[in-house]
């Protein structure tokens, strides 16, 4: 097991497309979406999108067939499947919601390279209709960040896998690839010795060219699938191979204290000196 936690953005970063406006694009409800868009919270909108579009008859099945659709990078896939079986812990960090990404994910064969998906509750209830919560319910209580939209802050579930990281005493790395200005807050709470992928010419690398002294991870901008897969392979073999370095040196190191240790011990059982009668 490599001690790399590879922590992935969904829209734009895995798929290549926004989930949310994919499926309301694929269901002509755009320009009501529009139309919406500046009265409530994103994360709001899409819930009551699902409602309106269950009233205007689009069925769950609808929902799907428009999701198994969604354009991907032909490199994305197979990247993914090489860093699970390179021994990293891979996990999703993602604004949409937890049907859309299930289902692109089971869709595309590799839902279960991930650990673990964080993201905004979805479920379909006894109507058959799709329902969309916050991560963070902000109506009983704030997050507190002003970086991050009121339903989630990714800068936080960051903070939490590297709490989980550091009581397992395991001295992972994390990987951050993403792309949106929600991805600037996790990338602002990475350490020296993990590394940022921010897509090259999207908002979260506009953020992070702004003043990138803030930034103490080592940052690796990237522009589509393929250029993902050839540094996110390279960082995965260049950490694991320092690790295995390390490893080597400790065992070198532990081998020395054994040679000291044994040398000790054979000095003090050397026959000591007869003395010489005078
Ligand atoms: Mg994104
Ligand atoms: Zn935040």
């Amino acid at each position: 097991m490599a001690g790399i936690v590879v922590v992935f953005d969904f829209d734009k970063t895995i798929i290549d497309v926004d989930s949310d406006n994919w499926v309301v694009d694929g269901l002509g409800a755009t320009e009501l979406f529009n139309q919406l868009l500046p009265t409530m919270p994103w994360n709001s909108l899409m819930d009551r999108m699902m409602d309106e579009l269950h009233a205007q008859g689009k069925t769950i099945e609808d929902v799907v067939e428009v999701l198994k659709r969604i354009p991907i990078h032909p490199r994305i896939v197979p990247t993914i499947k090489a860093a699970r079986d390179l021994g990293c812990d891979l996990r999703i960090v993602s604004d949409a919601n937890l049907f859309f990404i299930e289902t692109i994910l089971e869709h595309l064969g590799i839902r279960d390279c991930f650990s673990e998906i964080n993201t905004n509750p979805g479920f379909v209830d006894e109507e058959g209709k799709l329902r969309i919560s916050p991560y963070h319910d902000f109506t009983i209580s704030a997050h507190g960040c002003n970086l991050c939209p009121p339903n989630m802050c990714k800068g936080l579930i960051i903070e939490r896998i590297q709490a989980s990281l550091a009581k397992d005493g395991s001295n992972k790395k994390i990987i951050y690839l993403g792309d949106g200005s929600g991805d600037y807050c996790p990338t602002l709470k990475l350490e020296e010795g993990d590394h940022v992928m921010p897509r090259k010419n999207f908002p979260v690398w506009d953020l992070i060219c702004r003043n990138p002294m803030l930034v103490k991870a080592e940052i690796h901008g990237w522009t589509d699938g393929e250029e993902l897969e050839k540094i996110l392979l390279q960082l995965i073999n260049s950490i694991s191979a320092e690790e295995s370095n390390n490893n080597t040196a400790q065992l070198i190191s532990g081998d020395c204290k054994l040679q000291i240790i044994s040398a000790a011990a054979a000095h003090e059982t050397l026959p000591q000196a007869l003395p010489v009668p005078q």
